[in-house]
Order: C-alpha cells, then structure tokens, then sequence
C-alpha cells in the first residue's frame, strides 16, 4: 500500500514540481536534490495514484492508445477500431545496476541470425510509456544509460539496434529522478536536461515536523484505514490534474508574459533557450493548474524558481539555489507598464534603503491556490549559505591555507584492462567502445562480430548442404565482440600537509592542484577519497565517497605544518584501499601520493626507511599509484622520487601535472630533437 500523495506533508515544492510535470509532461521530468530520510522516494511512489488513467489497446505491451495506436508498434498493426481497457498509470522503477538491454529492450540475435526472426524483449521505456519512470540515485547511474534515458525522454522514442536489426516503438514517460547530492553530483550537462529541480531538506518548522510524524505513525498504523481516510483528497486531486490536462491547450503566454520569462532567464545567465522553453512550458502548467487560462506574473515566479536553479550553475562546487531578490529584481523590471509612458524609466536602485519590497503583482490577484507552495511560511530548503558564518568557520578559513585556481588535470590512469564500471579513466572491458576480438558467447549474444562469426561459418557450408548465395549459420558459429572501453576509479588522495611542504605559496599550489586533479575525478566518473598525513599522525580526512564536493571542501579546510608522517600516512591509504576492495572490488584503486618524499618522526627513528617500507608493501600489493613531487627551492634532494621507485609508481613534478604543461613538455622535446 503506498503513501497517499495528497498526504505528504512539508515537500511543497516536490510536490508541485511533480504535479505541474503531470499537466504538461514536455516540461522534461523533475530532478529531486536532498539527504537521506526526507520521504522523496515516498513522494515520487504517490504520484502514480492520482494519475489519470490510460486506455490501452489489450495484449499490446507498448501501452498503445487505442484512438492512435503507434503506428511502430512491435506488436502491431492494432486495428483502427481496437477494443480499449483502462489500467491505472504505472509507476516503473529503474534500479541503478539495470543492465541496458533491461532498460530499452533486447532483441534476440541468434533467433535473428538463426530463423531470420526479430524478436524483441521489451524493456522499462515501454513499461514506462504513458506513466512515470523513476529513478532513485540517479547520480549513481552509468553515463550511458543517463544518456540514453534522457534521448528517449526528449524524443518519445525508444530505439535498439543490435548490427543492423533495429526496433523503434514510442517512449513518452514522465521522467523522475531522485539524489542525495552528499554522494556526489550529476554532470552538468545531465542537469540541465531535466526540466525541473528541487531542493528537499526537512521541514525545519516543528509543527510541520509533528505533522509528519503524526501522519506517518498513522499509516504504519493502519494502512488500509489511513488510505481510505485519505481517497477524497486523492480523488480530488486526480481529479483537479485531469483538469489542468484538459485546460492546458487553451492557457495563453500573452507577450508581456513571455517577456517575463525572457527576462528572468537572462538575469540568471543561464545557457541556451532550453531554460526559456522549460520555463514558460511550466509558468503555462501553473497557469492550467491554477484553474487559469493565462499566464500571470507568479506563473513566471513559480516557473523560474523550478526550472532555472540547476541551470545557471557553471562549477560542481558552486552553490545550488536561485537568489530570491535577482528574481525579484528581473521581474519587476520586465512588468508591462501601465500608461504609454515613454520615459526610459530610469531603474530605481535597490542599493539605498535596503531590499526590494516584494513585488506587488498588479494583473491580477492571486487564483485559487496558485500561491499554495509560498504561504506556508516553510523557507524554501537546501539554501545553507544564509549568512550563518560562525565564528569557527572564520577562523578556520584564517588558518587554512586558500588553493590556487584549478586548471585542467592531465589524465592518470590504472595500467592494465579492468572490469570496473563505466568511466572515463583507465581502460577496461566493457559493454560499449572499441572492438578489440571476439570470444564464443558463454550467454546470449549481444554484440555480434560479424566477420569472426562469418568466419567460424564458412568451413561448414558444403557439410552443411548450402546450395544458394546465403550463408548457412548455426548456434554454434556465433561470437561475441569484445569490446574495450574506459572504467571508473577510486583515487585516493594521500597529501602531505606537514611543515615540510614550504611557504604558504607553495601549500596553495599543491591544493591547487589536488584540487583540479579533484575535479577531473568529477568528470570522469571516479570515487575519490583524502588522506591527509602532518603533526603526529595521519587521518582519513574523507572516507571514499561520490561527493568531490566534499573532497574539495576537507582540502580548502585542511590545516597545514608540523612534522612529517610519511610512513603513518602510507599506512592509512593502504588501510582503507583493503577495506575498499571488500566494498567494491571491481573498482580499481589509483593512489596518488602528493609530498616532497621527505619524512619525520620522533627523534632517533628511521621515519624515510619506515615510509620506503610502507610503500615497499603498497608496490607488492600491486597497488597502481602516482607520485606528485612537491619540492620546490634551490636545493632539491629528489626524495620524491625514490618514494616513487619503492611504490613502483611514475613520478611527476606538480608542474608536470597540467594537461597543457605535458603538450609543452612533448613540444619541447620535439625541438630538441
Ligand atoms: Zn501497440
């Protein structure tokens, strides 16, 4: 029994940007952003109930509508007149780990091959078309897949092709993901796919709180009761959607209200005119939710704050969140005036005299419920940069040294083929990429390797009695193609912050460049973790994790000086990458070891020969790592690199670690020569 939908309490903006996505599904599906144990999943599982139903054309597994059957169907032609049966909406989850064939279909290619049959298997897209397609940790699913979901949510169409037998069947679906931003974020260019976003923390209100909870402890209690309790609302609901459905083509974007909308998208500076389509795609939903027939000024307002906060970001380090008085600002700015006044209205400056008052919206009073979301006095979640600067922070942020800018990170990588997941990092056996050989398939065939199979065919023709130009292929001739593609790692940082590493310059640089390292981790789809080594004793400043943002954050924090714990920190890594293996053991760890190979201890021991130890045992293990040597001065003992020689490891100076630094040092080397 799930949650009723009408029941949920405290995620308003979750639940709007959900219904306006029920109107009007071209608005692109809905991102949701929050931690753990704020109900999301709960919230998304609802939706379903209020749903309108579907009619559907009975035994065809692609959902068709039976008053315009998809004339594509893989279980088609339906006849003109097809008998029609009405189902609720459905609800399909997609687990993270799903395999693609199990997201967009499988086609049998030995029955293709064999018996000249094109059988297909459908997939979660056709299961999906008509309803609701959710993903819970969307962050966490491969590229390829996020890829491939968001082309069959913008085109309606879901496509396989398996070499050169292909199936096409329509694909509409509202799409909903859900993350927890802690284990790290989506691409950017990802993000900005989805039509809307919302920022879900926990009601901090305590009344909304005890709500929650009362609500919640009735549904355990009784859930069937609770349900029935709740059908009216439920019903209302499904009902008011049907409605704005039905209004929806008649709602009108007057100029005035498209220059709103233009008007805000510029101030935010977001990238293209996807933010302008979403957003007036949206302030027309609100409109048809609203029970109007045109677009006002808080449609626009409601619009922006879904559709454009995930859009104007540049960095994964940036802030999420759209600023309240930039929006204020913009729309007001952009509001039709009243007379034919030609002054050029000089802008009245909102810097003396404080904030803007809010902006009054003068065509129009608010309609019914239209301003639902804003007047429960809830603050609008996940903004917790509210000028809480405590004391503590400040005077860490004095402490800590700042890294320099970020720059693009040359590429490190695992030696080796792996079988990690998809990346971006070091080469691996995967499911797509370059065609290296084939092997005789040990399960069904996915992709084929025409010419081996041809091949492992042709001694038998004659045997076989093949009389014509067709090729005779059995079972047996099939292979599969091996392919080579790039996998995920787990980086694990291990920096020296000990006094050893110079000037203050200097300790801005190295996390300059851990830093960018950091953000080439991002992008190519690896878990990262710190350890940091200084003082007595190493710690594990950040445990693995999906969260850059988190790595970035302990690095900018990280206090720096005293003694120089190679050996402890070495330890460390080697500790945690045992534990990593037991979690993820297909994930291939790289370390990268950022020090000047100098090492410290307590009077009289051997802290160089303990470290050249540690990294003995690490180089046995056969643990691939880097070393980034951080010497800098006149006087250089290059410890840096015999660290690397017991590790095994390749060595490079922080200067080297630049992309563009390498294509000089390539050229350079040319000239010479
Ligand atoms: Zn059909």
């Amino acid at each position: 029994m799930t949650y009723p939908f009408g029941a949920v309490v405290g995620m308003d903006d979750m639940r709007l940007a959900l219904l306006l996505n029920a109107v009007s599904p071209a608005i692109g599906g809905v991102l949701v952003r929050g931690e753990k144990g704020t109900a999301k999943s709960t919230t998304v599982r609802a939706l379903a109930a209020v749903l309108p139903p579907v009619a559907v054309v009975p035994g065809c597994r692609f959902a068709c509508d039976p008053a315009a059957p998809d004339p594509a169907c893989p279980d088609g032609p339906h006849e003109p007149a097809a008998p029609a049966q009405t189902r609720p909406a459905r609800l399909v989850e997609l687990p993270v780990g799903a395999s693609e064939d199990r997201v967009v279909g499988s086609l049998d290619l030995e029955r293709a091959l064999t018996e000249g049959v094109k059988a297909f298997e459908p997939g979660l897209l056709a299961a999906a078309h008509r309803g609701v397609l959710y993903v819970d940790e969307v962050n966490l699913l491969h590229d390829h897949l996020v890829d491939l979901l968001l082309d069959a949510a913008a085109l309606g169409t879901a496509y396989v092709e398996r070499e050169g037998v292909s199936v096409r069947h329509a694909a509409r679906f509202l799409l909903v993901g859900t993350m927890n931003p802690e284990e790290g974020e989506l691409r950017p260019q990802l993000l900005d796919r989805f039509g809307l976003t919302v920022e879900v923390a926990a009601p901090r209100d305590p009344a909304v709180r005890a709500e929650v909870v009362r609500r919640r402890f009735a549904h355990d209690a009784d859930p069937a009761g609770f349900g029935t309790a709740w059908a009216p609302e439920e019903a209302s609901l499904a009902a008011r959607i049907a409605d704005a459905r039905a209004r929806l083509p008649r709602v009108v974007l007057s100029d005035d209200a498209l220059r709103q909308v233009t008007a805000v998208c510029a101030a935010f500076d977001v990238d293209g005119l996807r933010a302008d389509l979403v957003t007036a795609r949206t302030a027309m939903a609100h409109a048809a939710w609203c029970g109007r027939e045109e677009v006002t000024e808080d449609d626009v307002r409601v619009a922006a704050r879904l559709a454009l906060p995930h859009r104007r970001r540049r960095n994964p380090f940036d802030a999420p969140g759209l600023d309240d008085d930039t929006l204020d600002q913009a729309l007001e700015d952009s509001r039709p005036e009243d007379g034919p006044d030609d002054d050029p209205a000089p802008p009245d400056g909102p810097g003396d005299g404080g904030a803007p008052p809010p902006p009054q919206g003068d065509d129009g009073g608010p309609g019914p419920g239209e301003s639902r979301h804003r007047d429960d006095g809830s603050p609008d979640g996940g903004s917790p940069d509210g000028g809480e600067e405590t004391a503590g922070a400040a005077a860490r942020e004095k402490a800590a040294v700042a890294p320099s800018d970020p720059f693009r990170a040359r590429r490190l990588e695992v030696p080796g083929i792996g079988t990690g997941v998809a990346g971006r990092r070091s080469k691996a056996r995967a499911e797509r990429g370059r065609v290296v050989g084939s092997v005789r398939p040990s399960g069904p065939v996915t992709r084929l390797h025409l010419v081996d199979t041809v091949l492992a065919a042709a001694p038998h023709q004659v045997a076989r009695g093949r009389s014509g130009p067709g090729l005779r292929i059995a079972r047996e001739d099939l292979r599969q193609a091996t392919l080579e593609g790039r996998e995920g790692n787990l980086v694990l940082f291990v920096v020296d912050a000990s006094g050893s590493m110079g000037s203050r310059a200097r300790m801005g640089a190295v996390k300059g460049a851990v830093l960018s390292l950091l953000l080439d981790a991002y992008q190519r789809r690896d878990k990262v973790g710190l350890v940091t080594f200084r003082g007595g004793d190493a710690a594990l400043a950040l445990p693995p994790t999906w969260s850059v943002e988190a790595a970035a954050a302990r690095l900018r924090e990280l206090p720096t000086g005293g003694r120089t714990p190679l050996a402890a920190g070495l330890h460390r890594a080697a500790e945690t990458l045992r534990v990593e293996r037991v979690r993820d053991p297909q994930r291939r760890p790289l370390l990268v070891v950022v020090t000047d190979g100098r090492a410290t201890g307590a009077r009289g021991s051997d802290a160089l020969g303990a470290a050249h130890a540690a990294a003995q045992r690490l180089a046995a293990a056969g643990t691939a790592a880097v070393v980034v040597d951080c010497e800098s001065g006149p006087v250089r003992l290059g410890l840096a690199g015999v660290l690397g020689t017991h590790l095994g490891a390749h060595t490079l100076r922080l200067e080297e670690l630049a992309a563009e630094s390498l294509a000089a040092t390539v050229r350079s080397v040319r000239e010479a020569a």
